[in-house]
């Protein structure tokens, strides 16, 4: 896969292969961003193109150097990853070990160091020693989530690189060529689920049950009108039961924020839940004013599960406010 392929982050990329061109790439590069964010396959990525035996754009994707890269089998180019919750000592001095030898085919080492972060103070000290002399084939690429809490010494001999959020119609588009069989509301969905991380999408994507809480979500309006409050309890109790009742609301918050579109012109093509117009027609007779109260509620509920509390109690709370009004 060519660098172009890589969805978001084009200001990284344009360092990149800058860099490669000019032949100044620095030796530590340090990629920072939520998890989802590609960091890991862009890494991968450059390793390649470090590496590729072609003349033309690198990476090709297809030399058997980018081949190896690509299926991890190339001997110079390594992922160190936390070994259970550190990367300990002993993978800092092999790693130094190994950084000591030139490359065995490529012309450049590379080492992944996945979760940069988590780094003993150790074996950072140790990556610290190589980093303040590496030879001219070493590349480290450190990938963090969490880049605040790695060594002031470490982060200043390294060139930082961080992600930024990807816009939502990028990823929504990205969703559509990908599938091929993807409705564009269920794309503009899962591209605002992922908080900008295409990572993210692909894995709502994959989720079996994602479709059904979808639809789950968008039946809830209904399920709220057919039952009586003091009902709201055992449905607050199916409710906080569901694998990510956070997810819920965020799907049932889409929905909402339909319904208040769906009533003003030329809304259809920007609706997450535009094959489920029908539905949406339903509630267009509720007033503004109402739509933006059970707004409000469901986005205190959605708040106050993000932090451990009594699930139940809050979507139960919920519930209770929403019978109120609907
Ligand atoms: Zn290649």
């Amino acid at each position: 896969m060519p660098f172009s392929d890589f969805v978001g982050q084009a200001h990284i990329i344009r360092f990149l292969e800058k860099g490669i061109s000019s032949g100044r790439l620095s030796h530590g590069l340090l990629f920072s961003g939520p998890g989802g964010s590609g960091k890991g396959t862009l890494a991968l990525l450059l390793a390649q193109a470090v590496n590729c035996g072609s003349r033309g754009q690198v990476p090709c994707g297809t030399c058997l150097s980018c081949r190896k890269a690509a299926g991890m089998n190339h001997p110079d180019v390594r992922i160190i990853a936390r070994d259970g919750a550190h990367i300990k000592m002993e993978q800092a001095r092999s790693l130094r070990q190994g950084a000591a030898l030139p490359p065995y085919e490529g012309r450049k080492k590379v080492y992944i160091i996945d979760g940069a972060e988590d780094m003993t103070a150790p074996a950072a000290n140790s990556l610290l020693k190589i980093l303040e002399e590496p030879p001219s084939y070493l590349l480290f690429i450190l990938l963090s989530s969490r880049p605040q809490q790695l060594l002031p010494t470490i982060l200043s001999r390294c060139q930082a690189l961080p992600f930024r959020p990807v816009p939502e119609e990028e990823i929504a588009s990205y969703l559509l060529e990908k599938t091929g069989d993807m409705l564009p509301g269920e794309a503009r969905t899962y591209a605002s689920l992922a908080q900008g991380c295409v990572g993210k999408a692909l894995l709502l994507y994959q989720d079996k049950e994602f479709a059904a809480l979808r639809e789950k979500a968008a039946a809830f309006l209904q399920d709220l009108a057919d039952i009586k409050a003091e009902e709201a309890f055992p449905l607050a109790e199916t409710l906080a039961g569901l694998k990510d009742p956070g997810l819920f609301l965020d799907l049932t918050l889409l929905y909402l924020r339909d319904i208040l579109l769906y009533k003003r012109p030329h809304a259809v093509g920007r609706l997450y839940y535009a094959d489920f117009e029908t539905s949406l027609q339903k509630f267009t007779h509720i007033p503004d004013r109402v739509l933006l109260q059970v707004i409000k509620s469901v986005l205190a509920a959605r708040n106050e599960l993000a932090v451990p509390v009594n699930q139940k109690l809050v979507l139960g709370v919920m519930l209770l406010e929403l019978k109120e009004v609907i």
